[in-house]
C-alpha cells in the first residue's frame, strides 16, 4: 500500500486503550501512571479486562469504577460468560450500571483450564451473542464485542466466524474490536468479508505493540493469531538491549497502523499491557497530540 508519511497524517485517528486489573499495589501504581500518561491523548474509551472464570471480578470492577469516578475518561468493563449463572452475570452488570459505567465489552471468555473446550455454565449465557442480548434487555449499555481477522480457533470456518460476529451485532453490539494480528492484509480481507455479510458496525483493529516475542507467541498460540517469521528476525539479538527493543517495537506497530490508516482505518484499540510508552509513541506517530489541559490525579 502507498501509505502516507507520518508527517502527513492528519491527526484524525481515534484511539482506545485496554488495561488489565492490577494484582498488587506496585502494579496499581504502574497502571495509574499509564492512565495519567495516556489520558491527555483523549481516548474514546479505556477498557479493563476480566480474568478467566471471573477471577478478577472485584479487581476489574474496582479499576473500572475508579477510572469512571476519578478521571474524565469513559471506562468500559469487559465481562465474560465463563463459570457463572445468568443471575450472577446480570448482578455484575447491574453494579456497573449503578456505578455510572455505560459500556461493556461482552465476551464468551475461555475455560480457566488452558486447552479445555468451552462448556457453557448450566444456567449461564451460552456465548457472547447471548450475553449481548441479556445486557441489552437490562439497560441501554453501549456494547462492544470481539472479532478475529484470522478466525477464532473454535470456529468451524471463516464464514461461521463472520456469521457469529453478525449474530453479536444483530443482538445489539455497535462495535467489534479485533484480536491482535500482524498482517494488515488479514484485517482488510476480514473487513471485506464482514461487509459482504452485511455487517455495518465499526470494526476496530486491536494493536498489540510487541516487545517480547516469546510472550506474544504464547498468547498467539491460544487465540489463533499468526506470528510472522520476520518478527523473530527483527527482535533477534535484542534480548540485552531493552531500549533498542522498545524502538523496534514502536516502529513495527506504527508501520502497521500507518498501513491500516492508508486503508481507511481511523480507529485503533491498543493492548497496552498497562504500559503507556509504546502506545503513546505510536499514537504520536499517528498524529495525535496530548492535550495538556487533561490531567488525572496521582495514585
Ligand atoms: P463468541 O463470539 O461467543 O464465540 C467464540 C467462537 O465460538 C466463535 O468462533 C464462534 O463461531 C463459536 N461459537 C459461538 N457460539 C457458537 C455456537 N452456538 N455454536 C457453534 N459455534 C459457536 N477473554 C477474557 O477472559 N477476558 C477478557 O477481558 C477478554 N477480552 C478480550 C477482548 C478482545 C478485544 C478480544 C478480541 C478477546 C478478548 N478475550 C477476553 C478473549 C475471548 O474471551 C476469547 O477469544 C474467547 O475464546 C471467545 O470469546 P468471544 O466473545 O469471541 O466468543
Amino acid at each position: 500500500l502507498d501509505a502516507p508519511l507520518y508527517a502527513d497524517l492528519a491527526g484524525d485517528a481515534e484511539v482506545s486503550f485496554e488495561f488489565f486489573p492490577p494484582k498488587s499495589e506496585k502494579m496499581e501504581a504502574t497502571l495509574w501512571e499509564s492512565i495519567q500518561t495516556l489520558a491527555p491523548l483523549g481516548p474514546r474509551f479505556v477498557s479493563v479486562t476480566y480474568g478467566a472464570g471471573g477471577s478478577t471480578r472485584e479487581r476489574t470492577h474496582a479499576t473500572v469504577a475508579r477510572i469512571q469516578r476519578e478521571t474524565p475518561l469513559a471506562a468500559a468493563a469487559h465481562l465474560t460468560c465463563v463459570e457463572a449463572t445468568k443471575a450472577e452475570i446480570d448482578a455484575v452488570a447491574e453494579q456497573y450500571w449503578a456505578s455510572g459505567v455505560r459500556h461493556i465489552v461482552a465476551l464468551r471468555g475461555d475455560p480457566p483450564r488452558e486447552g479445555a473446550r468451552f462448556e457453557p455454565h448450566p444456567g449461564g449465557y451460552e456465548n457472547a451473542a447471548a450475553l449481548v442480548e441479556g445486557l441489552k434487555k437490562r439497560h441501554p449499555f453501549e456494547v462492544s464485542v470481539a472479532a478475529y481477522p484470522e478466525c477464532h480457533p473454535d470456529s468451524l470456518s471463516d464464514q461461521a466466524d463472520i456469521d457469529n460476529l453478525k449474530a453479536k451485532i444483530d443482538a445489539g453490539a455497535t462495535r467489534a474490536i479485533t484480536q491482535f494480528f500482524f498482517a494488515p492484509e488479514a484485517f482488510f480481507r476480514f473487513r471485506d468479508r464482514a461487509a459482504a455479510a452485511g455487517i455495518a458496525a465499526e470494526l476496530v483493529p486491536g494493536i498489540l505493540p510487541v516487545s517480547n516475542v516469546a510472550q506474544t507467541r504464547k498468547f498467539a498460540g491460544m487465540c489463533g493469531a499468526a506470528i510472522p517469521p520476520w518478527m523473530d528476525r527483527l527482535f533477534e539479538g535484542l534480548d540485552d538491549h531493552p531500549a533498542a527493543r522498545q524502538l523496534v517495537a514502536a516502529t513495527v506497530a506504527a508501520e502497521m497502523c500507518r498501513k491500516l490508516y492508508a486503508g481507511g482505518v481511523r480507529s485503533f484499540h491498543f493492548y497496552t499491557l498497562n504500559r503507556a510508552e509504546l502506545s503513546f509513541a505510536i499514537c504520536h506517530l499517528l498524529g495525535l497530540r496530548a492535550n495538556a489541559g487533561v490531567s488525572v490525579a496521582a495514585a
